[in-house]
């Protein structure tokens, strides 16, 4: 963590700093009537995310460079993140791109679009081909007991509020709702602006990442009340 910075933004990456999200699109193409299983299947809450990657894996052609092209024809970075970039360093702020997707396109997408150097860290899945020949996704970033998340933002954002520094949470997913629920601030649209009305979360909407730049820092909150999910206990609460 940058010494003297005044806060963090723990920032979605699909559908989030991309307009589309590259894993569901990518899961799409080549996984037809699998896919829309199973999407439904994730919606109805009926699967946790990490599922949802296992079963989408499965559908994807075992060719990551492949799948790296399509990813780069395909991102497309929404409008003001280069701005928000800067004005996150001007703040002195910090940039944590998490994201629970395959991940493996994010580095090139913003390195594509001269991003990359100006995110301070980037936690994500890990997408290979496995010894099976075919494409397996692990988690590195998972709780070691709750089967929710690949990628537990949760904890991530409870790592900084543990240096004292709030967190602004800006995101689009339903599965954002655990590390956004941990966060001083959230910046919600899409699916996650439904979840937070459902939970009674307070939030934010945006649209684009100039709606971000002009969220003031927030105060240090205790969130535990509010949270869904114990990162440093069990996982995920119960009824959540
Ligand atoms: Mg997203």
């Amino acid at each position: 963590m940058t010494v003297g910075t005044e806060y963090t933004y723990v920032v979605d990456f699909d559908g989030t700093i991309t307009t589309g999200d590259l894993s569901s699109e990518l899961a799409a193409y080549y996984g037809g009537p699998v896919y829309e299983e199973t999407e439904s299947k994730y919606r109805r809450r009926e699967i946790p995310i990490r599922e949802w990657l296992r079963q989408m894996a499965k559908m994807l052609p075992p060719d990551l460079d492949l799948l790296r092209l399509k990813s780069l024809e395909w991102a497309e970075i929404r409008t003001g993140f280069y701005d928000f970039l800067e004005h996150a360093r001007k703040k002195n702020s910090t940039v944590i791109v998490a994201s629970d997707g395959f991940g493996f396109y994010i580095e090139p997408v913003l390195e594509k679009h001269g991003l990359l150097e100006k995110i301070d860290c980037i936690y994500r899945n890990k997408t290979m081909i496995g010894e099976d020949g075919k494409i397996t996704v692990q988690n590195p970033y998972a709780h070691v007991v709750c089967p929710v998340c690949g990628n537990c933002k949760a904890a991530h954002v409870m790592a900084v509020k543990e240096t004292g520094k709030p967190v602004i949470y800006v995101g689009d997913g339903s599965n954002d709702r655990f590390g956004a629920a941990w966060s001083d601030q959230i910046c919600a649209r899409d699916r996650l602006a439904d979840v937070c009305e459902e939970y009674g979360l307070t939030y934010s909407p945006w649209t684009d990442f100039y709606d971000i730049i002009k969220i003031e820092k927030p105060d240090l909150k205790d969130c535990s009340d509010r949270s869904l999910c114990l990162p440093k206990g069990r996982g995920i609460k119960n009824g959540v």
